[in-house]
């Protein structure tokens, strides 16, 4: 019971908080929410697939879709190309699926300024030590490359005003309820129900 058109969340957080886990686990347990997948050029990692974790295309064919205007948004995040296929994003909107971006704090910025109707979660870590940690015992990364990361995410987590919710990932499962929750309530919204709700009112 809802109108036609999808709602619009974005998930923002540093490397190794656990937003994909999150996510995922999300999206299993809400019915009509999908996850939009990016494009990237960075190369896939151990264990990842093309088309499934991300669409994985050379910098080449990212920069021809920078050119012809594809992307809702696009970031470099480590050296590498990320962003978002606006096309890809609209059909499901349009499907009346609900999506969910997976995106960095540039890419969020960008949206903000192109979309109408978002929300936005900005997912913490509990402490800088945790996140250390959680990057450290991935250990898919260089010493370098963990470093990087820590220094950007002292950047990103100074960026957690911009966004409508935050979601302290401080256990899994409690962390999913409360995303899960923001969303259900986002379909509460008056705005979003009220084609659905005047149906109901005419039948009195
Ligand atoms: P990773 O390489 O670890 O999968 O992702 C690195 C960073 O890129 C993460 O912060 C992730 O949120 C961000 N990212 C992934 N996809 C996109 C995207 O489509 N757009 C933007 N702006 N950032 C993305």
């Amino acid at each position: 019971m809802s109108s036609n058109r999808g709602l619009l969340f974005i998930v923002s957080a540093p490397s190794g908080a656990g937003k994909t886990t999150l996510v995922d686990r999300l999206v299993e347990q809400v019915r009509g929410l999908r996850i939009s997948r990016s494009y990237t050029s960075r190369t896939p990692r151990e264990g990842e697939t093309d088309g499934v974790d991300y669409n994985f295309v050379s910098r080449a064919r990212f920069e021809a879709m920078i050119a012809r205007n594809d992307f809702l948004e696009w970031a470099d995040v480590f050296g590498n190309l990320y962003g978002t296929c606006a096309s890809d994003t609209e059909q499901l909107l349009a499907a009346g699926d609900d999506v969910v971006l997976v995106i960095d704090v540039q890419g969020a910025r960008q949206v903000r300024q192109r979309a109408g109707v978002l929300t936005t979660v900005f997912v913490m870590p509990p402490s800088f030590d945790i996140l250390e940690h959680r990057l450290r015992s991935r250990s898919k990364d260089s010493e370098d490359a963990i470093r990087r990361r820590l220094q950007v995410a002292g950047h990103e987590v100074a960026a957690f005003s911009e966004y409508d919710f935050i979601v302290v990932n401080d256990e899994l499962t409690a962390a999913v309820d409360r995303l899960r929750s923001i969303v259900l309530a986002e379909r509460a919204r008056l705005t979003h129900m009220r084609g659905d709700v005047e149906a109901i009112v005419r039948t009195f």
